[in-house]
């Protein structure tokens, strides 16, 4: 059984179009001001969004209906993705934004009731937020068995010693989800770690600073954290999954989640084609002579059309795959969406910014706010040289002699 285009549901072919008015109606005209200043300020003004949201019935399209939102299966999800990454706001506001999405998929599965309660409840209601601390400075975080951050069991509780960076929106955010080595002389590198749940107010916790990004600092949900844990206790009851299952649960969590960037990133190159396209058209050259008419323009707008048709194609398969026979037998596909759709992004945004001259890499559009900011996208979630490594074993080992 394969993807077709004809696999879209009825009721995401009626969603698309009113999450697509939303984000133009409600996100488009203030996106510039929040993401170019200070998001925690502007909290008020996006909570105000929220609710409108939750009051069209449009709120965390990715929850069950009896969890509040609008029950969706993994590739009706990716359609809304899509259309949410249009605006660098949109999946904030639909309380479907990375690392929070991730964690309530953790908590939802593995985490116990007591957790599930305290937490993932107010977490999926958009009353709190949270944030997911595994990449070290000290240790390359493309070998994710690599970690020095230990959690020793004394007694009930948990005491967690280590160092992160890089933990996506930890300022503001109300717990984290913390990967540590449980038992380090497992053989099996793969068993020596766990999660545990570490609530940020902890006396044992610090958010050392927000790590500037290209020049942007950030702050709140927009920011990147450098953290400690120092003698932080937790209870053991904090644990989720089962100890050394650490690996194994993030692998859950990696499978869906990179159909949530790869669409988003979708999203992005459509909002950056269309801002191209009106800039071609509008700009003239001489007077009736506008840059579209040009050939190299029309051979980025013609490539950049190709490009994203081609990833959603891609990853809506993928989406199917992970959706019908697990994320396990999509392995391949999910290393090839990654390093596949992060490569066109990178592409269509550099080519949105040089059709808009020196406007592109002003401020005065998203595109340069995109420019700095995605071009992580080729190193998280694993860099990309990892995933085409997967994709190529796999292909050369089909050469191997019987
Ligand atoms: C914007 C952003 C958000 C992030 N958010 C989070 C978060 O919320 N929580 C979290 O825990 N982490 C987060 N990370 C960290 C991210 O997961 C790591 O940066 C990533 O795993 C790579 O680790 P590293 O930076 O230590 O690079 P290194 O492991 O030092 O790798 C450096 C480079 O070496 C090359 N390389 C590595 N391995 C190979 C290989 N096998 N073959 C060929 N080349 C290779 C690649 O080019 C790679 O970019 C985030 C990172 C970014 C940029």
């Amino acid at each position: 059984m394969q993807y077709s285009s004809s696999s879209s549901s009825k009721k995401v072919e009626e969603l698309v179009p009113k999450y697509d008015l939303f984000i133009q109606k409600h996100l488009f005209p203030i996106e510039k001001e929040i993401i170019y200043g200070s998001f925690k300020s502007n909290l008020p003004r996006l909570q105000a969004l929220r609710e409108i949201a939750k009051k069209e019935g449009l709120f965390a399209p990715h929850l069950s209906l009896h969890e509040g939102g609008l029950g969706l299966e993994l590739m009706e999800f990716a359609r809304i993705s899509e259309v949410l990454g249009k605006s660098p706001l949109g999946h904030y506001i639909f309380n479907c934004q990375a690392p929070d999405i991730g964690n309530m998929e953790l908590l939802h599965q593995f985490a116990n009731e007591m957790l599930k309660e305290k937490y993932l409840v107010p977490l999926q209601r958009g009353d709190i937020r949270s944030c997911f601390a595994m990449t070290e400075p000290n240790n390359a975080g493309s070998n994710p068995v690599h970690l020095s951050t230990r959690a020793i069991l004394e007694g009930n509780e948990y005491v967690i010693n280590g160092h992160k960076w890089f933990t996506s929106s930890a300022d503001g955010a109300n717990f984290t989800i913390v990967m540590a080595i449980t038992d380090p002389d497992n053989p099996n590198p793969y068993q020596r770690a766990s999660m545990l749940l570490v609530p940020l107010d902890n006396p044992g916790y610090q958010l050392v600073r927000n790590i500037p990004i290209m020049g942007d600092i950030g702050d709140d949900y927009m920011s990147h954290g450098e953290v400690t844990f120092t003698n932080c206790r937790v209870p053991s009851s904090y644990l989720i999954g089962k100890e050394g299952q650490g690996f194994a649960l993030a692998q859950e969590r990696l499978g869906p989640g990179r159909i949530h960037h790869c669409m988003r990133w979708i999203g992005i190159c459509e909002r950056a084609l269309d801002l191209m396209c009106r800039r071609a058209l509008d700009r003239e050259l001489d007077p009736g002579k506008p840059l579209s008419s040009q050939q190299t323009i029309q051979n980025w707008i013609a490539e950049s059309a190709a490009d994203i048709k081609a990833s959603r194609l891609l990853v809506l398969e993928t989406a199917y795959q992970i959706q019908h026979f697990g994320a396990k037998s999509a392995k391949e596909d999910i290393s090839t969406i990654k390093f596949f759709v992060s490569e066109v992004m990178m592409k269509i945004i550099d080519r949105a910014i040089q059709v808009h001259g020196a406007l592109g890499i002003t401020d005065d559009t998203v595109l340069s706010f995109w420019y700095r900011h995605e071009r992580g996208a080729k190193i998280y979630d694993g860099p990309d040289e990892v995933h085409k490594s997967v994709l190529a074993r796999r292909i050369l080992k089909s050469y191997s002699k019987p």
